[in-house]
């Protein structure tokens, strides 16, 4: 393993993971030893809209995939209308290969708790609720935990902290869908209904859960929250690049020495994060990588100076999304991955519209051929053919993020693809995997 040079680790920013190697620290009062609830009681002290304005002024931008600024989403929420207001948040972390949300919900889950109640103070919501994913037992434990104790503090409930602020906050654990990540489907999900995705306009903002103005954030978007409120704009922005501000969560994964998580200002390359980890594992050369999940679609070795930020990774023609970077290298194959991430999107494909529905089940019965050594050159251009037809043409995103591997692989990789094809690899799936396929 390589030690990382000084000027590499002195990239690491710890803010939002600042507390994860705290003993306890998702109890109360160690949270407010450490500095815990002290932006709440300063932001309480602020105008509503003057709050909007700092999280603009900060140029945060959601932490959830798409990076849209924060403060401008809070400005949309109409005021003065007489419809009840709502904060949700979005805890259906389920992107492959992204792990940022959850050690942050069992760790620092006061840092959620307390974003939440500024957040909402800023927009006018006095009901807030937490969507996290049914499978995170042990986070959803540690941040009911943390409700039940922000209760008795007089954090959360009526009249918090003498400010006059009403707001009651309700952690609801989903079922286990990889579809109500999606904000819309969330939405239906937390109604009650079957998860699917809305049509969008309107976008939750104007009209979201029970029909009413709701923002909809991800975990670390409202967890940098109480950071900027008491470090201030600049502070926020002496991190990061001018349009891509502050610290980001960097999950690493893959052919690396030390899997993790590693919080460094928007911009630092795939390189230094190889170098923050360890380096590669012995033996392994990068070949491929998500900058964002594998719905992004996957960069090559010669991208490893990518500057890993919204307009760097855009730049590349992918997307910095939930930077869950998987690393693979020459011993991975990328047909394989593609067909594991495919079985993965399938599965959870929701149903509601045919590209996705259709699309994704004959191309997973087209992967299974080629990798058991059943595969024809025709095959290669029918799952180029399937891709284009489901990417832009679905209902959500998920269809896009299942078209987006395929399309990227068949571009960088299509000897890979003709190795199995032609018999110069050897099958990797038995025939037996064709069955019911
Ligand atoms: P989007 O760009 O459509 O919207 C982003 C946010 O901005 C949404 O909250 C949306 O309501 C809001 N918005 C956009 N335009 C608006 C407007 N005109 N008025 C008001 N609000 C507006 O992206 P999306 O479809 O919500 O999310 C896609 C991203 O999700 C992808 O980038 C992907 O990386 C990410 N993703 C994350 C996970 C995860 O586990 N965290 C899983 C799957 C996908
Ligand atoms: Fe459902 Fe897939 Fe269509 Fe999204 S793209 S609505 S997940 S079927």
């Amino acid at each position: 393993m390589t030690q990382p040079r000084r000027e590499v680790l002195e990239k690491l920013t710890p803010v939002l993971t600042k507390r994860w190697l705290s003993p306890d620290a998702w109890k109360i009062d160690v949270y407010e030893r450490l500095d815990g609830y002290a932006a709440l009681k300063k932001a309480l002290d602020v105008h509503p809209d003057d709050l909007i304005q700092l999280v603009k002024d900060s140029g945060l931008r959601g932490r959830g995939g798409a990076g849209f600024p924060t403060g401008l989403k809070w400005g949309f929420i109409p005021q003065g209308d007489g419809k009840p207001h709502y904060l949700v948040v979005n805890a259906d972390e389920g992107e492959p290969g992204t792990c940022k949300d959850l050690p942050l919900m069992t760790y620092d889950p006061h840092s959620l708790v307390e974003g939440i109640i500024i957040a909402s103070y800023a927009i006018r919501a006095n009901q807030a609720f937490i969507y996290i994913r049914g499978e995170a037992v042990h986070a959803a434990r540690r941040l009911r935990s943390a409700v039940k104790q922000a209760y008795a503090k007089g954090y959360l409930g009526t009249n918090i902290l003498g400010s006059g602020f009403d707001l009651d906050l309700v952690v609801h654990s989903g079922a286990g869908a990889y579809i109500c990540g999606e904000e819309t489907a969330l939405l239906d999900s937390l109604e009650g209904f079957r998860g699917q995705p809305r049509l969008r306009p309107p976008f939750p903002a104007i009209a979201g859960l029970y029909a009413s103005p709701t923002v909809v954030n991800n975990v670390g978007t409202i967890a940098s929250v109480p950071y900027i409120v008491l470090g201030g704009a600049d502070w926020w922005k002496s991190m990061g690049t001018e349009k891509s501000t502050g610290p980001m969560i960097y999950s690493l994964s893959g052919r690396i020495q030390n899997p993790g998580q590693y919080e460094c200002g928007l911009g630092i390359t795939l390189r230094e994060l190889i170098e923050l980890a360890g380096g590669m594992k012995p033996g392994h050369n990068l070949k491929f990588w998500t900058p964002g999940g594998s719905s992004t679609p996957l960069l090559t070795a010669e991208h490893i100076d990518t500057p890993m930020d919204f307009e760097g990774v855009a730049a590349q023609g992918s997307l910095l999304g939930t930077t869950a970077m998987q690393i693979f290298s020459d011993q991975d194959c990328p047909v394989y991955a593609t067909w594991r991430w495919l079985e993965f999107y399938h599965h959870e494909s929701c149903g509601k519209c045919t590209p996705c529905r259709e699309g994704n089940y004959w191309m997973v019965r087209t992967y299974r051929r080629i990798l058991s050594g059943e595969g024809t050159h025709a095959d290669l251009d029918t799952l180029l053919d399937t891709a284009n037809n489901i990417f832009g043409r679905s209902f959500c995103g998920l269809g896009d993020g299942a078209a987006t591997p395929v399309m990227a692989t068949l571009n960088h990789f299509k000897q890979d693809y003709l190795d199995y094809i032609e018999g110069r690899t050897a099958p990797r799936l038995s025939a037996k995997s064709l069955v019911g396929a």
